[in-house]
């Protein structure tokens, strides 16, 4: 049961892998509310999810599915468009916005929530990966709060939560590695978007999933950490951890290291966000480390994936590289998962965009939208020469 003194909260991307796993930790938790819902076009879906939650108004990011939605759903209001889901993220009374939607379409919301004041729950790394310092420092204006959603990250934010100033040295992300950790190079040239699909820890959406895949998701990872805490890219740190039980490591200036440890499970990261700063239950089993008997780790193969390379070296140039990157990234991995793209045409397409796009400086968030617009533009045109390159071998 929800309380009148359940804090309200706002879902963008309620039908996707986080949205459904957030609801999830609503369900059982009495201090929430949800008062707003939104998806891109499964509007039947999301219909029943508000009617299931008693949510009043939810936004559908595709006008014909809205237009569907207002038809079949009379018990609560329905936003349509882009315009929409900001209607939706500030005019909800919401105290706290979840931020699951997919690729730099988050961006949008995320600066809505943080310019009203909106603390925000962050699961979408692309909009902090494209808007950078101007997110944080949006936040930093307005007194909302950033809270990562990333499982990774919301283990440094919580190691981190009691550390003064200068006493960290270093942070370390872990990776799975993915579906194809250990294969060489060359081998990777003919995989299938269903081998890539095939993730062996995380059960997730299909572009986060691919990005797992290429080690992408570790790349827009690192320049999230970037910005969430403040810290050069020389001291992040990325290590394989195949097991997926240790979330991240703390290194401190006297020596200790601190690890955040537990079964892979996005509710935990996903409810330690919403209910900030306390602490709930959560249905997972209490990690058995005799079972577990041994942790794995092993270095990175940049050289075979490159995209973490790639990225690290677009956080470090700064300007609308990050942007760029992800922008090329998303159009790579949409064709990808076309078919019409081989698997390494994924990080060619975002070297090629990178190297025709140089960083430019970014003064406000319209020089970022044009340089997402002009990635995209750049990089379709990369995938089709590589498609029309393959098809005359
Ligand atoms: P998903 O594809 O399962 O769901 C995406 C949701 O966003 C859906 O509800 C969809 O309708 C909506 N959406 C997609 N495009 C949209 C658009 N253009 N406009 C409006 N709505 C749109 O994705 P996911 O796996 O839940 O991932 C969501 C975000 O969380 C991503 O940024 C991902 O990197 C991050 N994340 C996910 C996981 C995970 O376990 N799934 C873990 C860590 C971080
Ligand atoms: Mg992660």
């Amino acid at each position: 049961m929800t309380g009148g003194g359940a804090r309200r909260l706002v879902i963008l991307g309620a039908t996707g892998s986080i949205g459904v796993q957030a609801l999830d930790v609503v369900a059982r938790s009495d201090d929430l509310r949800v008062v707003g819902l939104s998806a891109e076009s499964s509007w039947e879906r999301l219909v029943e999810q508000a009617t299931a939650h008693g949510v009043p108004r939810v936004a559908l990011a595709d006008p014909d599915a809205g237009a569907r939605a207002a038809q079949a759903w009379t018990e609560g209001e329905v936003l349509t468009g882009p315009e929409g889901l900001v209607r939706l993220v500030v005019e909800s009374g919401a105290d706290l916005v979840l931020n699951a939607l997919v690729g730099s379409a988050g961006l949008g919301p995320t600066v809505a929530a943080l310019g009203e004041g909106i603390d925000l729950a962050l699961a979408n790394k692309e909009s902090l990966v494209v808007g950078g310092e101007l997110v944080t420092a949006l936040a930093e204006a307005t007194g909302a709060k950033l809270l990562p959603v990333d499982s990774e990250h919301s283990a440094l934010f919580q190691l981190l939560a009691d550390e003064g100033p200068g006493t960290v040295e270093r942070l370390v992300l872990t990776a799975s590695g993915g579906p194809f950790r250990g294969r060489r190079r060359e081998a990777l040239a003919h995989v299938t978007v269903e081998e890539a699909l095939a993730h062996p820890t995380w059960s997730m959406g299909g572009k986060i999933t691919i990005d797992s895949a290429t080690l992408m998701n570790k790349g827009l990872e690192l320049i999230e950490a970037h910005h969430l805490f403040g810290l050069a890219y020389d001291r992040l740190d990325v290590i394989v951890h195949p097991q997926s039980i240790v979330h991240g490591f703390v290194h401190l200036c006297d020596g200790a290291t601190l690890a955040h440890l537990g079964y892979p499970d996005m509710r935990v990261p996903i409810s330690f966000a919403l209910h900030y700063p306390e602490r709930v239950d959560v249905p997972v089993d209490t990690l058995d480390l005799a079972a577990v008997a041994e942790l794995a780790f092993e270095p990175v193969d940049e050289a075979g994936f490159p995209c973490l390379a790639l990225a690290r070296a677009a956080g470090r140039a700064g300007g609308t590289s990050p942007c760029v990157l992800n922008a090329a990234n998303e159009v790579a991995v949409h064709a990808f998962l076309g078919g019409r793209l081989a698997f390494p045409g994924i990080w060619e397409v975002i070297e090629g965009a990178l190297e025709r796009i140089p960083p430019a400086p970014v003064r406000a968030f319209d020089s970022l939208y044009e340089a997402d617009r002009e990635a995209r533009a750049v990089a379709a045109e990369l995938v089709q020469g590589l498609t029309l390159g393959g098809a005359a071998r």
